[in-house]
């Protein structure tokens, strides 16, 4: 006798805006480097992160 059981685990995902780009994305959101405090895209926070890497390069 076999029963199929039910993955009814409710992931948590919360929809946050991007205070950036303005774009509703599911998830963790990142943390704006430039100022350390807006809540960010993770696209977003991958730009950034390679805008201050680039910077720094220069
Ligand atoms: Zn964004």
């Amino acid at each position: 006798m076999s029963k199929l059981s039910t993955n009814d685990s409710k992931a948590v995902q919360k929809r946050h805006k991007c205070q950036k780009c303005g774009k509703y994305y599911i998830g963790y959101p990142a943390l704006s480097r430039k100022d350390n405090k807006t809540n960010i895209c993770p696209e977003c926070g991958v730009a950034e992160a390679l805008d201050i890497f680039l910077s720094i390069q220069q």
